[in-house]
């Protein structure tokens, strides 16, 4: 049976609040890729999920609907469509569209689930996975796939025509010393320019402590593993982990112990059990949009991590890629920004926020810490290229970084909104999904029983790729999850791609029914 009540528009809908809880309100934008009926279709499918619209409620009139949206009947009807297709919403002849009176499962992360990152308990076998980062770096460039492998700008975002304009000038001004080895702390100009960058954010560089150039995080990384552990020696990891983080610990033979992560980020109970157990010297966490899941430690757990690290002696590597990508709200306070925070080494790049080729970054820790990575640091690479550490300081400091952040970051929403419609559209029941606000991927736990492997072999064979769960599992988990890059391709072929995806998925899932 079905209620007669006609549902108000609650003014406030919450059902976009951040980490602080900041909340962005429901507007339709007819600027953005997403089609407006899709993002019509999005905000009725929250008012639902969100309980402002419960089970049997009639649903406002079309012609109602259209002018509160400010939208066509036309778009109302198709957004209403989709809806009911995917159970939702239900017609009854002649009275109108109601609120289904059992509500789908969507695919989603589900307000429930403790701890779906891990997914099913079986285990990856050896050799059931390539190699890692080569391999998904060779898809994900590989033109004949559409994949979501690997994090890309969207390549019409970079900024070409300054940068050029940039390099002519640097030449032009430094003559000769644009080519010779730059300062082994790198170019002067550099480094303040990133000093007043991350004052002008609201993250200055406090007394006693400085910063140098890297070539990427990667490199950074290495770095400190190199200059802070021997062989054998433990780094506790989150759990799933950022890919190259754990081929590099391994390749220098060092051993990773997982830490799990939760919707919040890594889980300080567990890492409290884990400093107990395991004599460890570092520990790596990626805290803001974190690859692969997407999500972001908040305040609380930072402080807690960074006491807890203090009191076992434990340094903490902060790997801050995605950290400028942020949709929506304020960003939290790097570790390093927090108090008692002298164990924190904070490693930011270019990479994904202007140019991965450009391969610079940055390594901020306090000046003790400093001397003791400098000499590791020279013996790899003696000094970097003054070129480009020039032409980032200029673009820093003429306000070209920040204005491009604002078209990436608004860009980078835009596509993620079209993969989360298209996963909510043609992924089944019972998957969960993330849905960060910012960086460039989002991770993807699979019905129980279907194999990411198996799904990434299929896809492959249809001309699509993404990276399989167990890549980020120093234990082979994750056998039934993915994570997929949403940055690389436009909402358009995104949207059709993961249609096509979630059609391989169903096949998987009921191979007899979809022959
Ligand atoms: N850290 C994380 C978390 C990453 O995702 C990546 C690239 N995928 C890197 C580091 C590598 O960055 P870079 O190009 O600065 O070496």
């Amino acid at each position: 049976m079905v209620a007669e009540i006609t549902p108000k528009f609650a003014d406030d809908h919450r059902f976009a609040a951040d980490d602080e809880g900041v909340v962005t309100p429901a507007i339709l934008n007819p600027g953005a890729s997403s089609p407006l009926y899709l993002q019509l279709q999005r905000q009725l499918r929250g008012l639902i999920q969100a309980g402002e619209w419960r089970p049997g409620m009639r649903l406002p009139a079309v012609p109602q609907l259209a002018g509160r949206f400010q939208v066509h009947r036309l778009t109302v009807l198709k957004a209403l469509a989709g809806l009911k297709r995917t159970g939702w919403v239900q017609t009854v002849q002649g009275r109108g569209s109601f609120v289904a009176d059992r509500l789908p499962e969507a695919p989603g992360l589900r307000p429930d689930s403790a701890f779906p990152f891990e997914g099913s308990a079986r285990l990856a076998s050896e050799g059931e996975l390539g190699s890692w980062l080569g391999e998904t770096l060779e898809k994900a460039q590989d033109t004949h796939l559409v994949s979501f492998s690997a994090g890309f700008i969207p390549t019409d975002l970079l900024p070409l025509e300054p940068l050029r304009k940039l390099t002519t000038q640097v030449m032009r001004d430094l003559g000769s010393e644009a080519f010779m080895y730059a300062a082994p702390a790198g170019h002067a100009p550099y480094l303040q320019a990133v000093a007043r960058w991350l004052e002008s954010e609201g993250e200055p560089i406090p007394e006693g402590w400085g910063v140098r150039a890297i070539p990427g995080a990667q490199a950074g990384l290495a770095l400190v593993v190199e200059a802070l552990t021997v062989p054998g020696d433990r780094i506790l990891v989150e759990s799933p982990c950022y890919v190259g983080a754990l081929a590099l610990i391994h390749a220098l033979g060092r051993e990773a112990v997982p830490i799990q992560v939760d919707r919040a980020g890594l889980d300080p109970d567990r890492l409290a059990s884990a400093l107990q157990r395991a004599e460890a010297k570092l520990l790596f966490t990626v805290p803001s949009f974190q690859n692969p899941t997407g999500m972001t430690l908040s305040t609380q757990r930072r402080e807690r991590i960074l006491a807890l690290t203090r009191a076992h002696g434990v340094t903490v590597v902060t790997d801050s890629a995605y950290g400028d990508l942020r949709f929506t709200g304020k960003s939290l306070p790097p570790f390093r920004c927090l108090e008692d925070a002298e164990h924190v080494i904070h490693l930011g790049t270019f990479s994904k926020s202007l140019a991965a080729g450009l391969r610079l970054g940055y390594l901020v820790a306090t000046e003790g810490m400093l001397r003791r990575l400098a000499p590791v640091q020279e013996v790899h690479q003696i000094a970097m290229n003054p070129l480009t550490q020039a032409v980032v300081a200029r673009f820093l400091d003429g306000g070209g970084f920040k204005r491009h952040l604002v078209r990436l970051r608004r860009a980078l929403k835009e596509r993620r909104d079209a993969m989360v419609e298209a996963l909510q559209e043609h992924f089944p029941q019972g998957t969960e999904f993330t849905e960060p606000k910012g960086g460039m991927h989002l991770w993807v736990v699979l019905p129980e029983g279907i194999s990411a492997m198996d799904l990434h072999r299929e896809a492959l064979a249809e001309g699509l790729g993404f990276a399989p769960g167990p890549l980020f599992f120093a234990d082979r988990r994750g056998t039934n999850c993915l994570r997929l890059n949403f940055s690389t391709h436009t909402p358009e072929v995104t949207r059709d791609a993961i249609a096509r995806l979630g059609r391989l998925v169903h096949r998987l899932q009921n191979p007899a029914k979809n022959r």
